[in-house]
């Protein structure tokens, strides 16, 4: 039997965030939501071929907002993958809630369920800020939610943060970030700001009614939690995370060192061997695969073994720990060509990354343009 990580997407939320483009829709009834549900089941219950060579060590249910969801939805879905698959014996199994939406009781039922990562959506403990991005709940429902969910066994709870936010001052983020540090909170991501057109907050910036956020500024920002997180116990294991130790997200580094999983849901990607494949993005389109009694795939690509060798190259690089490069090699059976290496050597030479006993990471700097080094890393 094989480990697999299964994303489940929920993707409803009780509003838009302003900044927000993922696939996540509001203003949801009942009875899309149940519809939606039944399908995600039928989903599961079309991969009993995968079943049977694989049993699910991390879960992560995101979305969206999966609080929106009845814990009962979130209980079916649990029990109709318990009937598919089988289990590690310590599986790590997380979901998504927004502190509007996590009650006492709703909490309770995903700890009963065998969840016991929440990771749940703070932002800032800026009123002013949480309302420029739309955001509904307050401080103080974060604290609440915070507080039950103690009380009720959770141990392994994740804060996200943002920052380089229109009006955010170094200031204002550092004071979010000594609050912070007052929860002891195990897990935090933190993000920059990215302005995506067609949403709530470009179309503000545009019309000039919020401030276009400082790019050096956000610099800064990412400076200071770089070094105050650190100095507090988190370990900066990933570009934007930073945990305790014990508590790095065991589904997310799945991810970054590009092992397979298996994405059920609206617009969710897998990633099984060399396969790579999209799950529709439309709910009709979903709907019909499912009810057609298909897998909902709309889109399937097959890698060449040196394009998943850079897609590993590119995924963990992500990772503070760097990339093994003989490890790659032969995890690739595929060899990091000449080009390649130039490349490498070309990024050590500007400061960006640097070779250490055979692990190749990005630098400092190389945190902050990322980006750029992968784009030339796919090439
Ligand atoms: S809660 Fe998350 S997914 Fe939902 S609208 Fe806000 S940012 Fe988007």
């Amino acid at each position: 039997m094989k480990n697999l990580s299964i994303y489940v997407h929920i993707p409803f939320c009780k509003s838009k965030c302003h900044y927000c483009d993922f696939r996540s829709f509001q203003n949801c009834g009942t009875d899309d939501i149940n519809e939606y549900m039944k399908d995600l089941l039928q989903e599961i219950e079309l991969y009993r071929d995968l079943g049977k060579n694989y049993r699910i060590d991390t879960l992560f249910i995101g979305g969206g907002t999966p609080s929106m969801v009845s814990s009962e939805g979130i209980a079916k879905v649990i029990k109709g993958l318990r009937e598919v698959f089988s289990f590690t014996e310590e599986p790590e199994i997380s979901i998504e809630g927004n502190p509007d939406t996590l009650s006492f009781d709703k909490m309770a039922h995903y700890y009963e369920l065998g969840i016991h990562r929440l990771s749940m959506g703070l932002q800032s403990d800026n009123r002013k800020l949480l309302k420029t991005l739309g955001r509904i709940h307050t401080p103080e429902d974060f604290l609440m939610s915070l507080e039950n969910a103690r009380k009720i066994g959770f141990r392994n709870i994740n804060g996200d943060l943002m920052f380089g936010l229109p009006g955010q001052h170094l200031k204002t983020f550092q004071q979010t970030l000594g609050w912070i540090e007052t929860l002891d909170i195990p897990h935090i991501s933190a993000y920059g700001l990215i302005i995506n057109e067609e949403t709530e907050l470009a179309r503000k910036i545009h019309q000039g009614t919020l401030p276009e956020p400082d790019e050096d500024l956000e610099v800064d920002m990412y400076d200071y939690l770089r070094s105050f997180l650190p100095k507090k116990g988190y370990d900066h294991y990933e570009i934007s995370n930073f945990a305790k130790p014990g508590f790095q997200c065991r589904h997310n580094r799945t991810y970054w060192e590009n092992r397979e999983y298996l994405g059920l849901g609206l617009g969710a990607h897998s990633s099984m061997g060399k396969k790579r494949f999209f799950n529709a993005e439309a709910f009709g389109s979903y709907h019909q695969l499912i009810e057609a009694g298909k897998k909902p795939i709309a889109a399937e690509e097959v890698l060449t073994d040196k394009e998943r060798l850079k897609e590993s190259l590119m995924l963990g690089l992500r990772m503070t720990e760097g990339v093994n490069l003989s490890h790659l090699e032969r995890r690739h059976e595929s060899v990091v060509e000449d080009a390649l290496i130039m490349k490498f050597q070309e990024f050590i030479k500007q400061g960006l990354l640097e070779n250490h006993q055979g692990r190749l990471k990005l630098t400092p700097e190389g945190l902050y343009l990322s980006n750029s080094v992968f784009r030339e890393i796919i090439g």
